[in-house]
């Protein structure tokens, strides 16, 4: 059981309402301010989100494909109920973004076998302790296995039909597209001035 299992209180803290009128700016266009961004978006916040480089998804995100898949908790406790929530949430999102345009999904289904035997025991539990529903995970055996990925596979596995391969040049677009994106524009420093920030670029 890994340290995370243990956390069993909240880590984060709620952020304060903001300001009436106020924008947020976003600073990196790859997945991850591109979700935060668009998260903010759909609960009404204005805001900005800024890129050093020409076009966003162009850092860590400009890898031509990620794995999409839950992360394996065995204890039912705050942070692996986050994860999964947080799990259900991003899928939902890939793939209304789907239905909208074109698909995010390269690949659908994961199977994982865990590297040795602890950590197929760790899939094992984390599909039996019911943080995702029986659609999203079950455990298989080795012909189930087989069948669900097409090939022979030699072990049991924990497969979640909904998890997958993203293309993730496709998602970064298709999240970019509704947003306020100023792209070429790299933050060089933040200052604090009278309860709001400024933005400063280089020169
Ligand atoms: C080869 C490889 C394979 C991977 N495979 C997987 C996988 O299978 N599954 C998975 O979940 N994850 C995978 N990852 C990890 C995943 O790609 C990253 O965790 C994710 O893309 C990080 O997104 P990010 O938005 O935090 O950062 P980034 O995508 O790096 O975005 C940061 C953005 O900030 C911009 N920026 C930086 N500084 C400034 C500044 N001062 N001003 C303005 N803009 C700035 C950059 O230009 C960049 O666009 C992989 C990563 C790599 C490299």
């Amino acid at each position: 059981m890994g340290a995370m299992d243990e956390i069993e209180a909240p880590w984060f803290r709620i952020a304060d309402p903001l300001p009436k009128g106020a924008t947020v700016a976003v600073i990196g266009g790859g997945i991850g301010g591109l979700c935060a961004a668009t998260a903010l978006d759909r609960v009404g916040t204005s805001v900005r989100l800024y890129d050093r480089l020409k076009t966003p998804g162009g850092g860590a995100s400009a890898t031509p494909a990620a794995i999409v898949q839950p992360r394996a908790f065995v204890k039912n406790s705050v942070v692996a109920r986050f994860h999964a929530d947080a799990y259900r949430r991003a899928i939902a999102l890939y793939d209304r973004l789907s239905d909208l345009t074109e698909s995010m999904w390269l690949a659908r289904g994961v199977l994982a076998v865990g590297r040795d035997d602890s950590g197929a025991a760790r899939h094992e539990a984390f599909v039996g302790s019911g943080l995702l529903a029986e659609d999203d995970a079950q455990w298989l055996d080795v012909a189930n296995s087989s069948r669900a990925v097409g090939v022979s596979v030699c072990a049991p596995g924990a497969w979640f039909p909904r998890a997958g391969c993203l293309d993730t040049g496709r998602l970064c677009m298709a999240l970019a597209v509704s947003l306020d994106v100023q792209c070429g524009t790299p933050i060089k420093t933040l200052k604090s001035d009278g309860g709001k920030w400024r933005l400063l670029g280089g020169d």
